[in-house]
């Protein structure tokens, strides 16, 4: 049974993130329209994100961040008519928390609950903010790359990585010269660094390996390569900014094969590496050259965020879905095309 206010459209959606490093919430009002969400990162002194660890933080942090953001918003739990949450891909005991948290607020609540995929989450935002209608995304976060186009009624994933994502990449890369995560922001600056020092920079010399196969990827070439330039001494400015010049070439090839084979003309930007300003020109010259627009959100609309979470779940439940307590567990393989795509 669908309650009675989300069937009329008359309650806020209320959204949760929990995929991999961030716990977020967020919120989108009963006419879709998006709210900033409340979020916190869990970033390690050193190593990587240990699953386990990521899922104490977010259980931690649940409480503080849901109440600053009904304050913040000026409601009350009981104007809430949906929980949304994500219900995969991602780190499995993050997952599990956010689904956890999002069973307990629809229970006790008693309101609608809605799993969504977070990659078709990705694309939803981004349609929303930037007004774009039919896009190739190009989605580049810490551990998916995927190159998406909606095709008879589903996401498919045209092209992606085959081994680990851009931003893991990345993080690792970074990690291994002592910087700690998230390491992707880091190597922006130092590239930048290195760009105004040499303005006329050349590759001579800092060649990675450009790992385009048709429309895949492959990233970690390329990082065993960029920590072989880096032990034979080049400076680490450099070599960030040729892992950028490399990597992001990569993935703007592919968006631009999906292009040509979709025969679509907008590209969208989304996940946390389209932070990065040097990917966001790179699109905007290959789109221009195409005669074709680039696309990309706000910032805090690319990074995971509970509001694009929230978005999707007000698409979903407009659209007569929603999830039965019994169908609640998460998929951590969920795929982007197992979603159907009901709304236009
Ligand atoms: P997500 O997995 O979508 O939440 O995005 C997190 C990833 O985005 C991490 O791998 C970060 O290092 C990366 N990231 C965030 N900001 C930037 C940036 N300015 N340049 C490159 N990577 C970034
Ligand atoms: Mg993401």
């Amino acid at each position: 049974m669908r309650t009675a206010k989300s069937i009329m459209g008359e309650g806020w959606v209320l959204g949760i993130e929990s995929t991999a490093h961030t716990f977020s919430f967020g919120l989108v009002g009963p006419d879709g329209t998006p709210r900033p969400s409340s979020s916190d990162t869990l970033r390690p002194d050193e190593g990587g994100i240990h699953p386990r660890e990521a899922a104490d933080h977010h259980v931690e942090q649940s409480t503080r961040l849901l109440s600053e953001l009904l304050v913040r918003e000026g409601l009350k739990s009981s104007d809430l008519s949906t929980i949304a949450y994500s219900q995969g891909p991602g780190m499995g005991p993050c997952l599990r928390t956010g689904a956890a948290a999002a069973r307990a607020i629809s229970s006790h609540l008693d309101v609608d609950l809605i799993g969504v995929n977070h990659c078709v989450a990705h694309i939803e935002i981004g349609r929303e903010q930037c007004g774009c209608d039919d896009p190739v995304l190009l989605y580049v976060s810490g551990g998916n790359t995927q190159v998406i186009a909606r095709l008879d009624g589903r996401y498919r994933v045209l092209g992606e990585t085959l081994d680990i994502g851009i931003g893991n990449m990345l993080d690792k890369f970074a990690r291994g010269q002592g910087i700690p995560f998230p390491g992707g922001p880091v190597v922006e600056k130092k590239a930048l660094e290195w760009l105004k020092k040499h303005p006329d920079a050349s590759l001579e010399g800092l060649e990675l390996p450009y790992a385009v196969h048709g429309m895949d990827l492959a990233f970690s070439g390329i990082l065993g390569a960029a920590n072989r330039l880096i032990r034979e001494g080049n400076p680490l400015e450099a070599v960030c900014w040729s892992l950028q010049e490399h990597a992001f070439a990569a993935s703007i090839e592919v968006a631009e094969r999906a292009l040509a084979h979709t025969g679509k003309s907008e590209v969208l930007l989304g996940g946390g590496v389209a932070c990065n300003q040097r990917l966001r020109d790179m699109c905007e010259i290959m789109c221009s050259e195409r005669e074709a627009k680039s696309h990309v959100p706000p910032r805090m609309y690319c990074i995971d965020n509970g509001t694009m979470i929230a978005r999707l779940g007000w698409l979903e439940i407009k659209h007569g879905r929603r999830t039965e307590l019994m169908e609640s567990g998460v998929d951590q393989e969920m795929r982007t095309d197992q979603t159907p795509v009901s709304w236009p």
